[in-house]
């Protein structure tokens, strides 16, 4: 006997795919965490933490200096006041802050708007949380349907998922859409519910825009980010939530029950993720830059069409005619047959619009993204 609530998701296909990856020895550019070392720094603090006897629970909704650094990285780099003390929760990564903040918001029956192409945990997060996701495409080039995002609001709306840059489109929203985004909100009394992970992974000079610094969005925004992508850290599961007091009691209410607190010793270590100077976040970003291209190039170069992203580190390419296969059975021949994991497109869309699309990430090692490149040159179709 199961739950009702399980009928409504299934397992994650981009786990999935990484487990597939592992049974055929391929190379795995389906799940997006780097291949490559974490900072020294950041790891000496980790092992540091654990021996100087950081052990124990934290308080529950994340030990108090850390909260502090979220506290001042909000200010300086997101544009947003929060209080450490009742503003801000840290979580078992971002994707416990989404799941905590959707329990701690909606009730049965209510509605969450959410962009396609969409992070595939978004769904289920709805699921779990009794909410129905009412999906909004996005246009191919990424711009929003005006028409088609007012008319997704009604009496029923809750809440907004907002997740810039974009997983898996790299689509960067720009200040005029959340305007647009934001305006809607505010004559709907919604709160929106962001998702920044990549934050910090932007190109072509583009810039990081958090909803919650535009006017009067920030009592109505929980914004959500985490150490995960801009450390290379995805392991760690430290992330966290920013929202006004009585949002965030209600999250740290769901939050504590849900987990007591994310990992101690490695919310200590993130303290030094902190101070990091502004030269590294350069560097993270010239870094994925370059791989972006190695990516680019090789998909290219193989069978596939696809554009360059704005930010985070995914391409979502098409699927040539050709293959004759629809997403899933290409993943499974590509993985199988070729030796490269990708995801489906189909985990990113409502629409069919994903059955003719893969997304694979390149925040691997160059070498691994060159075994990739050699790997799909043979593909013949
Ligand atoms: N965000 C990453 C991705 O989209 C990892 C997802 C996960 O497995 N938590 O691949």
């Amino acid at each position: 006997m199961l739950s009702r609530r399980v009928d409504h998701f299934v397992e994650s296909v981009i786990r999935d795919m990484t487990r597939l990856s592992i049974k055929h020895k391929a190379v795995n550019l389906a799940q997006g965490f780097p291949d490559f070392p974490a900072p020294l720094e950041l790891k000496q603090a980790a092992a540091d933490a654990i021996m100087g006897d950081y052990n124990q629970y934290s308080i529950t909704w994340g030990a108090k200096d850390l909260r502090e650094e979220i506290s001042r990285k909000a200010r300086e780099y997101n544009h947003i006041e929060a209080d450490p003390e009742s503003e801000v929760t840290v979580t078992c990564g971002s994707t416990e802050a989404m799941m905590a903040s959707m329990l701690a918001l909606i009730n049965e029956g209510e509605e969450v708007v959410v962009f396609e192409p969409f992070y595939e945990n978004y769904g289920p997060d709805a699921a779990v949380s009794g909410a129905v996701p009412r999906f909004v495409p996005l246009d191919d080039d990424g711009s929003i349907d005006e028409n088609a995002l007012a008319s997704a609001f009604n009496k029923k709306t809750r809440a907004l998922v907002l997740n810039t840059p974009n997983n898996p489109s790299g689509k960067v929203f720009t200040k005029d859409e959340m305007k647009l985004i934001a305006d809607l909100c505010i004559d709907h009394d919604v709160i929106a519910i962001t998702d920044e992970i990549y934050e910090y992974i932007l190109y072509d000079g583009k810039k990081h825009i958090s909803i919650a610094s535009i006017d009067e969005m920030k009592d109505r925004t929980i914004t959500i980010s985490g150490f995960s992508k801009t450390y290379s850290v995805t392991g760690w599961r430290i992330g966290y939530a920013i929202a006004q007091k009585s949002l965030t009691s209600a999250i740290r209410k769901v939050h504590d029950f849900l987990t007591v607190g994310a990992p101690a010793p490695l919310q200590h270590a993130c303290v030094t993720a902190s101070w990091f100077p502004d030269a590294y976040y350069k560097e993270l970003a010239g870094m994925y830059e370059r791989k972006r291209e190695l990516l680019y190039n090789s998909l290219k170069k193989a069978v596939f069409s696809c554009s360059l992203p704005e930010g985070a580190y995914y391409i979502l390419a098409d699927i040539p005619e050709s293959a004759g296969m629809d997403d899933m059975s290409f993943a499974r021949y590509l993985v199988s047959e070729v030796g490269v994991a990708a995801v489906p497109g189909s985990s990113f869309f409502k629409s069919e619009k994903g059955l003719h699309k893969l997304r694979f990430t390149f925040s691997k090692k160059d070498e691994t993204l060159m075994e990739a490149a050699r790997r799909l040159e043979t593909l013949k179709l």
